[in-house]
């Protein structure tokens, strides 16, 4: 039922582990050729496009800080260089600084919102206009249930994520004519490097029991970029967190 993402050339952000490797490896299963970005994990990231590879699907690793304008020109222009194009722009990249209030600081906050929301709209604005040209993209960005609910990280996080989400709505307005639809996917308490410290604590407090995987968020996303209708939208994959 869903479009078939054979051929078609994603850009994961964050790809080297946790929920972005999961995405990566879930679209080279569904057809895509991969560019697997990261910010410091080399061999993470050459292990996740190793194994992409031994699916058939072509794949490079590309070293970048997604939060700076000028990097991600350079990854936008290198991935260009070696695939051609880019079809599929997954903003997975992020950073949970868990604070409480009183110990937040400005440089906290500021860190989160170039890392989680500003790396969204740079990498954004430089995919879309390839998009445009050829009529056909896909932009899914990883937002968190704490864009809506406290979260467990601080109120930077939500901040940061609530930000996503607009700014996802944002594109999805202007971008559907064009044929590139935008949405977000939410995860929440997902078994990562990000939640690691968290699993204990939270794990009881989850409807169904546990917490979730990162192939399960992938599968949401890759039904995301299979459906040309959808756009504007945020699925959530919490485990019955929350219903909004
Ligand atoms: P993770 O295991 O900590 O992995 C983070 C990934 O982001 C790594 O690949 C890391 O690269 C990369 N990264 C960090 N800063 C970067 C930067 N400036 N430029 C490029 N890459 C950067 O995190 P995760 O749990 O998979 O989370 C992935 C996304 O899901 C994040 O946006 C997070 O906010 C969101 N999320 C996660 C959960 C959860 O429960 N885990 C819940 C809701 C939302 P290196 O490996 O090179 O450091």
């Amino acid at each position: 039922m869903t479009e078939s993402l054979t051929a078609r050339v994603a850009l994961v952000t964050g790809a080297s582990r946790g929920i972005g490797r999961a995405i990566a490896l879930a679209l080279a299963r569904a057809g895509a050729d991969v560019a697997v970005n990261y910010l410091e994990r080399e061999a993470d990231a050459q292990a996740t496009a190793g194994q992409i590879r031994a699916l058939g699907r072509r794949a490079e690793a590309f070293q970048a800080d997604v939060s700076r304008t000028v990097e991600v020109a350079g990854l936008v222009e290198q991935v260009g260089h070696q695939f051609g194009r880019i079809d599929i722009l997954v903003n997975n990249a992020g950073i949970a600084l868990r604070r409480g209030l009183d110990e937040l600081t400005e440089d906290d906050f500021d860190r989160t919102l170039l890392v989680n929301l500003k790396s969204a709209f740079l990498c954004t604005q430089a995919v879309f206009p390839g998009m445009r040209e050829r009529a056909w993209g896909r932009i899914i960005n990883i937002s968190s249930g704490a864009a809506r609910g406290a979260g467990v990280v601080g109120a930077h996080y939500n901040a940061s994520k609530a930000g996503m989400e607009g700014l996802t709505r944002g594109y999805a307005a202007r971008l559907a004519r064009d044929g590139v639809t935008v949405n977000a996917v939410a995860p929440s308490l997902i078994e990562t490097d990000m939640t690691g410290p968290l699993r204990a604590e939270n794990a009881a407090r989850i409807p169904v029991g546990r917490m979730g995987t990162g192939d399960e968020v992938a599968m949401a996303v890759v039904m995301v970029a299979g459906n040309g209708y959808m756009t504007g939208q945020t699925v959530q994959v919490n485990g019955g967190l929350h219903f909004n």
